[in-house]
């Protein structure tokens, strides 16, 4: 029951997404992983445990070049997955249709091999899935689960694409960032509108930075112009999934959890303890986000936490 995977990558690097969707579609058979990039990616993902072997393919990162080429070694495999990412929901949709397949997105588990758990209603319910066709199209959502481990050591393999599109790759522009990526931080920092400007951000990012966290925001926060739009975290935003989420000056909308989900611990600093984001938090602290943020980054500082 082989498992292919399409690989994420991040402007010509593996992005850890990778790893985590290997170690989701290691349940369901041997993966072999399909890395549609330079081989420099392909060398990092034969590292990822779980990996039975490596194809690489220096093709663009056009959906109409990804499909063509995913159709061709689609015969051989049972399932076909990649993450739920932009890359996924342009490639594994137009794939489905290729191959007349139904596909299953978005899976946060998999309880079988053909049954599968989606969230649906914006994250407020779950939906398990039974997948009776012959083959299946699939897309996790990586936050949802753990990476492999690395220290493999797969053989690689260089396929030719095929060309399928009149349609040419011409360049991808991208604002620089040293901050971790939001769909795979293992700590983030949110702050919502009661921040108050973008200046007042530079309180949240100064928190982030300390604790080596990535930064989010709400879509209040996004649409005051206080924070740039792919910070936005919920419904119509990223889907994250930390260990630890620092929710600051942020009420909890229904929309923004959705995108919390999967945080294992959450932090809310409020200055309303009715507030329903300080209801479902682990721990809260109640007051003036202006007095304690800087306070927590302070003695954050002072006590030599720096990640
Ligand atoms: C179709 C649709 C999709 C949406 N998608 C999203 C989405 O993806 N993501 C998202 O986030 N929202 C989304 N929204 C918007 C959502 O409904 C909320 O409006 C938004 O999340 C509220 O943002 P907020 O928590 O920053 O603001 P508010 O709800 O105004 O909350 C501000 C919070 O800050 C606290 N506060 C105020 N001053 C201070 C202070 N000095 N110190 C400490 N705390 C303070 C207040 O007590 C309050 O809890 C969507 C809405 C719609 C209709």
């Amino acid at each position: 029951m082989a498992v292919l995977v399409l690989a994420e990558l991040d402007n010509g690097i593996l992005s850890p997404a990778t790893a985590r969707i290997v170690a989701a579609a290691a349940q369901l058979g041997p993966v072999d992983l399909l890395v549609p990039g330079p081989h420099a990616a392909a060398e990092a993902a034969a590292g990822i445990a779980g990996i039975a072997k490596v194809m690489v393919s220096d093709t663009d990162l056009l959906a109409e070049s990804l499909v063509a080429l995913v159709s061709t070694l689609a015969v051989r495999y049972r399932y076909l997955v990649s993450s739920a990412s932009t890359l996924g929901k342009d490639v594994m949709p137009r794939l489905a249709g290729t191959l007349d397949i139904q596909p299953v997105t978005d899976i946060v588990a998999i309880e079988g091999e053909n049954r599968f758990t989606r969230p649906i209603y914006a994250g407020n319910a779950l939906e398990t899935v039974i997948d009776n066709q012959a083959r299946h199209v699939l897309t996790f959502r990586a936050s949802a689960f753990r990476p492999a481990a690395s220290g493999n050591a797969a053989p690689i393999e260089t396929i030719d694409s095929p060309t399928a599109s009149a349609a040419r790759f011409i360049a991808a522009h991208r604002s620089e960032s040293d901050v971790p990526d939001l769909a795979t931080a293992q700590i983030v920092v949110g702050g919502g509108v009661a921040v108050g400007s973008t200046e007042g951000f530079q309180l949240i990012e100064k928190l982030g930075k300390t604790l080596g966290a990535a930064i989010g925001a709400t879509r209040a926060a996004v649409d005051a112009g206080f924070a740039p739009n792919d910070w936005q975290i919920g419904q119509t935003g990223k889907i994250i999934a930390p260990d630890l989420y620092i929710a600051i000056g942020i009420s909890g909308a229904l929309q923004h959890l959705a995108g919390i989900q999967g945080a294992r611990k959450i932090i809310a600093i409020n200055a309303d303890a009715e507030a329903p984001l300080v209801k479902i938090a682990d721990l809260a602290l109640i007051g003036d986000l202006f007095e304690i943020v800087p306070q927590l980054t302070a003695e954050l500082e002072r006590l030599g936490v720096k990640r």
